[in-house]
């Protein structure tokens, strides 16, 4: 059943913590849940779950901040949040056609942590940290620091190489989360590009503001204001995510004038339905967050469990499209395996197209057809 409502969840499993410590970024961290223990203090978990935790220690640690933990359904082990944060067994299993790079960022790196992949933008990847991680993370590779492969970024050579490139306009920050840094740390980072004249906008990836919202203070956005035009792309999957703490979050980055697009990934058992996938459309764009784009889950290793078919990201677009505001619909798209970027895909509303024009369908089914233009001259008099 439809429900976008805004509800918080505090105190939830901590009845005993002090309103000012819960509103606090830094206890929100220090609290976070990060072992069996902590898990099974709270939660009932399956077997497969109790075997996810022991064995991904040297995969992509487990984190989870106490306001993204109290989304969760300490009985269902098919609860959408819960799937989306607590290890499985079957993130053991490698299916053949994954990788461990799968938007082949590694390749495209002219300088380490700075991927240069299409021509006028770049991806800088500041950080390995995460507030809490996501089983599916395409960048699990580096992302937490428990894998063998680590992010060293050279920053000193990340900024000569983006003076020296006039043809990057638009630098994408992202990691691991740099709104985990601290005001000051990320301030250095923004006036450091915001000085390089080509740069015309800098763009933030942080599921900060859906893991854990306290970090969204008011210092933090009169900081961020200073550097405008700057976009922050959150990542929210489901409805539930977006609470009353998260939507006055994102209002306070709204009111900064920071434009907001949502980010989400389809995941199977998750969000792979028209009707969740609206519920989350229509909470977003009341948070004044735009859409952006719905993900087909990258093919990393071990999460096969997670993955959907393509129809279904396509069934959804089409239970979207004309059901409501256009606003409300992200695109679909699947990153090319191994690096060949976002390629939309959508549902099919061409009936025919030839030299006498196209025949559409719309989202009712009915059929409409539009004329290819005259080749005939127009006499004008
Ligand atoms: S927040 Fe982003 S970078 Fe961090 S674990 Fe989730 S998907 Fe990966």
């Amino acid at each position: 059943m439809s429900d976008i409502t805004f509800q918080s969840h505090t105190p939830g499993y901590w009845p005993d913590a002090d309103q000012d410590d819960w509103d606090n970024h830094v206890w929100q961290l220090k609290n976070r849940v990060t072992s069996l223990e902590g898990l099974e203090k709270h939660l009932n978990l399956t077997e497969e779950e109790r075997a996810g935790v022991l064995l991904s220690g040297n995969k992509l640690a487990m984190s989870i901040t106490p306001h993204f933990f109290n989304l969760i359904d300490p009985d269902d082990p098919t609860c959408p949040v819960r799937r989306q944060v607590i290890p499985r067994i079957e993130e053991t299993l490698t299916d053949p056609a994954e990788m461990s790079d799968p938007c082949g960022e590694d390749s495209h790196m002219p300088v380490p942590g700075l991927v240069h992949r299409y021509p006028d933008r770049v991806l800088f990847l500041v950080t390995d940290r995460c507030a809490s991680y996501c089983r599916y993370c395409t960048r699990s590779r580096v992302v937490s620091g428990v894998s063998e492969q680590k992010l060293e970024t050279q920053w000193e050579a990340a900024f000569e190489y983006l003076e020296k490139t006039p043809e990057v306009r638009d630098v994408l920050i992202s990691g691991g989360d740099a709104l985990l840094f601290s005001d000051a740390r990320l301030e250095r980072l923004l006036k450091r590009l915001h000085a390089i004249p080509h740069i015309q906008f800098v763009r933030i990836g942080s599921r900060i503001p859906i893991f854990l919202p306290q970090r969204i203070t008011p210092a933090l956005c009169d900081m961020l204001k200073k550097y405008h035009p700057l976009f922050i792309s959150i990542h929210a999957n489901h409805p539930k995510e977006l609470t009353s703490e998260v939507r006055d979050g994102l209002g306070r980055l709204a009111d900064a004038g920071i434009v907001m697009g949502n980010q989400s990934v389809l995941l199977n058992g998750v969000n792979d339905s028209v009707e969740d996938q609206k519920d989350l459309v229509h909470k977003l764009l009341m948070c004044r967050v735009r859409p952006y784009y719905l993900y087909q889950c990258d093919l990393i290793e071990g999460s096969a469990h997670l993955r959907t078919s393509i129809q279904k990201g396509i069934d959804i677009i089409e239970g979207l499209r004309g059901h409501t505001s256009g606003y409300a619909i992200p695109q679909y798209v699947i990153d090319g395996p191994g690096g060949g970027g976002k390629i939309p895909v959508n549902p099919d509303y061409v009936v025919k197209h030839d030299d006498g024009g196209i025949t559409l369908r719309n989202y009712e089914g009915k059929k409409f057809h539009y004329p290819a233009v005259s080749t005939s001259p127009i006499d004008v008099k």
